[in-house]
């Protein structure tokens, strides 16, 4: 995510990081890597500026030259600007305590609106909440079909009327058939456009005035730097916004409309998309995604996408063990195999702290070979080197090594990485869902 943004952050703070106490002018050329980073990233120059007004001041403050690692002062200085520019966002959804929940979805056509919709449903569905769809993209002829087929897929109801031509009286229609079949929330797939018209705004305003949605998101398409920008301005003016969902994160956005949404719009994003699949829709955090961007990793991401992984039955065997402090190298293989899945790895990494860099790595096929050599070497061990994987020494190592035919620094390693491991396990075993959870609170 970000990659070239990244970078150059990391190359503005590496030219002041381990130079003792600096200048006044050494600060100003780190400051000047950090403004071009953040233009080269397509950020609102708008935003850049205030952005560098601030840190500036910070910066070239007696108090951070005179430090002794000011390097290390900037990078705090540019993360709490980063989470100040970002935030604040409020990611609940504000569910009605009794009653349906109406939230209006619009967007653009190819920004992601009906996967999003998706997305939320399945969100709502883990935390045991009943959605129902609504098919008011009566513009586009394969829209209602689109929604049909993720209602299915994801076996959530989907209201929808052949052959109508007001979609008020659909978005009506769908609000009183989620209150007959007990629905929480209901979630209108609006009409898109391929660029703002005035027939759309009306349309979408008509259903706003008359639908009276509890909350009205717009879906971006991250992709489209300054445009997604300028179209959340324009929804905004049109509709007034509760938030934004911003898609595509995951791939090659170079991060300027994150950035700039919600200083220019005052919208905040609520949501990021961060792939095809209904399941890859993040609340968005401030301090995560600048943790993210200055590659100090996102704990809290990292845990939640741990704890996905485990079902349920499992997570209780782990957690009773992780409380036990049972956790042996057969539990750790049990979850390699799981985590061996394409791409689950280098998601992991680039979410932790520091190991944004081994992302690509642990992607390729090595990296799944790797694992599968893992599990062959555990394979090879004894219940009881499993159970107490201390006991290993080297003669142990030499047996397991040639069994697993791995070299005998590889099974140094693997105990190593069980240790390492181990707070992973624990987030897939406990916590994780408490930033989801939260989502859902009234
Ligand atoms: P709509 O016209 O706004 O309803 O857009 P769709 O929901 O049909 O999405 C358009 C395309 O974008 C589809 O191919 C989706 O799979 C893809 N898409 C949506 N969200 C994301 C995302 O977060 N990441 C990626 N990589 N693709 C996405």
């Amino acid at each position: 995510m970000f990659e070239s943004l990244s970078d150059g952050l990391q190359s503005a703070f590496k030219s002041l990081r381990g130079k003792g106490k600096l200048t006044e002018a050494n600060m100003r050329d780190g400051l000047k890597l950090v403004e071009q980073s953040m233009l080269e990233a397509d950020v609102s120059y708008s935003v850049v500026q205030s952005f560098m007004e601030h840190v500036t001041e910070k910066a070239v403050g007696r108090r951070v030259l005179m430090s002794l690692r000011p390097g290390e002062e900037l990078v705090k200085i540019v993360y709490d600007e980063l989470v100040d520019i970002l935030g604040p966002v409020d990611s609940s959804l504000h569910l009605k305590a009794d009653g349906v929940t109406v939230i209006m979805m619009c967007g653009l056509q190819g920004s992601g609106k009906t996967t999003t919709c998706g997305k939320l449903s399945q969100l709502l569905k883990e935390q045991n909440i009943k959605p129902l769809l609504v098919a008011a993209d009566l513009q586009r002829p394969a829209a209602i079909e689109q929604l049909r087929v993720i209602g299915r897929q994801l076996d959530v109801p989907v209201y929808a009327e052949e052959g109508a031509n007001d979609p008020v009286k659909v978005c009506q229609a769908g609000v009183k058939q989620a209150q007959q079949q007990g629905a929480r929330v209901v979630i209108l797939d609006t009409a898109g456009r391929l660029a703002i018209d005035k027939e759309l705004m009306d349309q979408l305003a008509r259903i706003d005035k008359r639908v009276k949605p509890d909350q009205v998101y717009l879906v971006v398409d991250g992709m489209t730097g300054q445009d997604a920008v300028n179209s959340a301005g324009a929804f905004n003016e049109a509709l007034e916004l509760d938030g934004v969902v911003m898609t595509k994160l995951d791939g090659d956005a170079r991060g300027g409309a994150l950035l700039s949404v919600k200083h220019v719009t005052g919208v905040p994003i609520k949501f990021i998309g961060t792939g095809e699949h209904f399941d890859a829709l993040e609340p968005f955090r401030p301090e995560g995604m600048t943790g993210r961007i200055l590659q100090m990793g996102d704990m809290v991401a990292a845990a939640r996408e741990a704890h996905r992984i485990v079902d349920e039955s499992q997570r209780e065997e782990l957690e009773e063990k992780m409380k036990s402090g049972e956790m042996t190298l057969d539990d750790f293989k049990g979850l390699m195999e799981k985590v061996a899945k394409p791409g689950l790895m280098g998601k992991m990494m680039g979410l932790m702290p520091g190991m944004g860099q081994l992302k690509d790595l642990m992607n390729s096929e090595e990296a799944a070979g790797g694992i599968k050599q893992t599990i062959g070497a555990i394979n090879s061990m004894t219940l009881e080197e499993r159970r107490n994987p201390k006991i290993i020494d080297i003669a142990r190592r030499t047996r397991i090594a040639k069994g697993s035919g791995v070299q005998a620094s590889a099974i140094t390693q693997l105990v190593k990485q069980f240790e390492q491991m181990k707070p992973i396990m624990q987030a897939m075993a406990g916590g994780g869902m408490g930033d989801r959870m939260q989502l859902m609170r009234q």
